[in-house]
């Protein structure tokens, strides 16, 4: 087999899994892609901190930069915007594919580097970017490419989702259930990015532009989070037959005055009792599509965790290290602007 040097940048709860995977099941991928993959190095800010994986000590750097030279594939798993997107315009610039699960990162700047990958003909793949594990992204983007999508629901941050839930089936005031969730890990030591809907907006801006093929500014996203919704409201859905879930939504809308164009939208939403995403319980995803000729379909999983997570970082491995030795052009990643974002605020319809 051909050699394809893989840089992983990170080595936290997604990094050391995604390394075990690689390590792990070299012989395996290496029959899925035609090329063995060498774990080239992993680039970490402490090359002596505890991991969760045990891995081979000299693999660890702190130099980000050079790992990244000459790499055919690198792997960001660091978070944040800087360095990693630095780091992934300068892997791009030498050739490099990219894999990141970084929904910060492409939230606010995918277009941009969508077309630098485009521009050198590289592919930017980011399937863990929303909803983790489930395979959401690349089924918008390829198998429904030649479909007409019109709407998007999705459940898309776990902690959320698990609030309302305990609230819904065991009654929890607000502030039990956010307790809870705290004491099993659900919600971060500052959990605003979650209860205030900001994680869910930086996912319904990627799924609405890759959806509408449009770009989708994550500005443009109207935001509510869950927490004015108190346990009396819960109850008041519950009577009249509805669930409320906090929902990224994303749909091609007309505008009073007749223009057709995406909306991109998060706030706690009614759901019917008898629709599929009520039943998404505790911190699972979901995602619901509705195409003009594949009718509806539900994509379920989880939406967090280690191992999770690298499974869809190994699935976009798997698919850049095909192409790099196919050589030609990844999937084109740069949104073509079908239609005008149509910003506006909550609709008042139950799903
Ligand atoms: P962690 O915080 O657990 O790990 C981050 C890793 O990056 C650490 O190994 C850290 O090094 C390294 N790192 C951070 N900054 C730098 C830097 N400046 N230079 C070198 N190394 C650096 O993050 P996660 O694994 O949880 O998340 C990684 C990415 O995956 C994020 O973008 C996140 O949004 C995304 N994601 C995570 C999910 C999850 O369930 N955890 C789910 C979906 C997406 P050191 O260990 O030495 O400090």
């Amino acid at each position: 087999y051909r050699d394809l040097r893989v840089a992983l940048l990170g080595c936290g709860s997604v990094g050391a899994q995604t390394a075990r995977l690689i390590l792990e099941h070299g012989d395996e991928l290496a029959a899925r892609i035609g090329a063995r993959l060498t774990l080239a190095g992993i680039a970490v800010r402490d090359v002596d901190a505890k991991r969760d994986v045990e891995l081979p000590r000299e693999l660890f750097t702190t130099d980000a930069e050079r790992l990244v030279q000459g790499a055919d594939i690198v792997i960001e798993l660091m978070g944040g915007i800087e360095p990693a997107k630095s780091l992934i315009l300068k892997a791009l610039e030498g050739g490099a594919d990219v894999v990141t699960a970084n929904k910060a990162l492409i939230a606010a700047h995918g277009p941009e580097l969508a077309d630098a990958a485009e521009q050198v003909g590289a592919q930017l793949s980011y399937e863990a970017a929303v909803a983790a594990a489930i395979p959401i992204l690349r089924p918008l983007r390829e198998s429904l490419a030649g479909d007409q999508i019109t709407r998007v629901l999705g459940i898309v941050n776990g902690s959320t989702n698990y609030i309302l839930d305990r609230m819904d089936r065991f009654g929890d005031s607000a502030e039990d259930a956010a307790r809870v969730a705290s004491e099993l890990g659900f919600l971060e030591a500052d959990p605003t990015l979650d209860v205030e809907g900001y994680d869910a907006a930086q996912k319904a801006t990627i799924l609405a532009s890759i959806a509408f093929h449009t770009e989708v500014p994550v500005e443009t996203v109207h935001r509510e989070g869950i927490t004015a919704i108190t346990a009396e409201q819960i109850e008041a859905a519950r009577s009249a037959g509805f669930v409320i879930k906090l929902l990224a939504i994303a749909e091609r809308i007309t505008s009073s005055d007749g223009v057709e164009g995406v909306s991109a939208r998060v706030y706690p939403a009614l759901i019917r009792r008898d629709h599929p995403l009520a039943a998404v319980h505790e911190g699972k995803n979901a995602v619901f599509v509705e195409a003009e000729a594949a009718g509806e379909l539900m994509f379920y999983g989880a939406g967090a965790g280690g191992s999770e997570t690298a499974s869809a970082v190994l699935g976009d491995l798997v698919s850049a290290a095909r192409r790099h030795i196919a050589g030609g052009p990844g999937i084109p990643g740069s949104l073509h602007a079908e239609l005008p974002v149509l910003p506006v605020g909550e609709v008042t319809t139950a799903y």
